[in-house]
């Protein structure tokens, strides 16, 4: 039995979504045409009380879509130093809209409202880059799973609406954000222009991401993900696992929390580690004693059929997920208190 705690992306689809997939009634969706496809844009965009969605086959091409709706080339995004945007999607943000980042060197993966006015440029001074954007992730990722502070998050609306702003919300897991705090859907889609969610993730589906957001500014993002070689044909079998993983795994998420707390508690007691990231989602971050030791604490796993990721330095990573079943978990925390 191996286990694979590496990421909440290493899911297979299940075979009920399997079934749903093959049953999918499917169309040309460059002509719109995808009934299955129309369906899952029309379901995440009621459930975020927005006007529009477009389905992605990823959520990176998603956000570097919401970049370029928002921005010029030359202009500034305002991020966290952590963001995805920034550390993981290749440089996209320079590669496809010619414009950098501003990082926030923020907490956990989440910064103040009073930090972003800090980091906005002033715009009579000519020699600074525009700032045009705000993007936030929750939960964040390299933050350990982390929530934002809903009203924080308000707050940073209203710097935006103050300086003109776009704010865009990569949200590869709201789903997780959700169940681990009180606010709903449609309170996030009243905060944000444009919002990125992901359903290979905490959802369990083999791809998808679908960009949310008002008429406006997602009147353009069609032609941008068709500049991004986005445009799909028969994608109904795909997002019919997204219209699957709506109904089926949405509610579960709260085991792989609870599984996540089991872990971090057990890990917490070990002699080998410094420090364990609290923990409110699936993600657990913890901190070797001794920072070089990286490679042999996963090899040490390895070796017993369980995976992890490195994140560099010592600092260590493990996602629970869909595929992380019951007895895996048993299994995993015997291992771990016989470390
Ligand atoms: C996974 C992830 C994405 C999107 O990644 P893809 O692999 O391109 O789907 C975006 N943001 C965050 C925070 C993520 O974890």
């Amino acid at each position: 039995m191996i286990i694979d705690l590496r990421s909440d992306t290493v899911t297979k689809p299940t075979p009920g979504m399997l079934d749903a997939m093959m049953r999918a009634e499917v169309g040309d969706d460059v002509y719109k045409e995808d009934p299955t496809v129309n369906a899952l844009e029309e379901r995440l965009a009621d459930m975020f009380g927005k006007p529009k969605a477009l389905f992605f086959p990823t959520g990176t091409m998603a956000n570097q879509t919401a970049l370029k709706l928002h921005t010029n080339p030359g202009d500034q995004v305002i991020c966290d130093s952590n963001a995805h945007i920034y550390h993981y999607e290749g440089g996209g943000a320079s590669f496809n809209s010619g414009i950098s980042c501003k990082l926030i060197d923020g907490h956990r993966g989440m910064f103040t409202a009073q930090q972003v006015i800090e980091a906005i440029n002033p715009p009579d001074f000519y020699h600074s880059p525009l700032t045009k954007l705000v993007e936030i992730e929750n939960t964040a990722n390299r933050g350990g799973g982390s929530c934002w502070d809903f009203e924080e998050l308000k707050k940073i609306r209203t710097v935006c609406n103050e300086h003109h702003l776009g704010y865009h919300l990569d949200g590869a897991r709201i789903w997780n954000a959700l169940m681990a705090k009180p606010e709903t859907a449609r309170d996030y889609g009243q905060l944000f222009d444009t919002m990125s969610v992901c359903l290979s993730k905490g959802l369990g589906c083999p791809v998808g991401s679908v960009l949310i957001g008002d008429e406006e500014i997602m009147q353009n993002a069609l032609r941008i993900r068709k500049i991004l070689g986005g445009g799909m044909r028969q994608v109904g079998y795909l997002a019919a696992a997204g219209l699957y993983a709506l109904d089926y795994h949405l509610d579960r998420l709260g085991d792989d929390h609870q599984k996540a707390q089991d872990i971090a508690k057990v890990l917490s007691g070990l002699d080998s580690i410094k420090s364990v990231a609290p923990v409110e989602t699936n993600i657990i971050i913890f901190e070797l004693k001794d920072k070089n030791n990286d490679a042999k604490f996963l090899n040490t796993f390895a070796e017993k059929g369980v995976k992890l990721s490195s994140m560099g330095s010592g600092k260590l990573r493990i996602v629970t997920h869909l595929d992380y079943t019951n007895e895996m978990h048993d299994k995993f925390l015997s291992v771990l208190k016989q470390l």
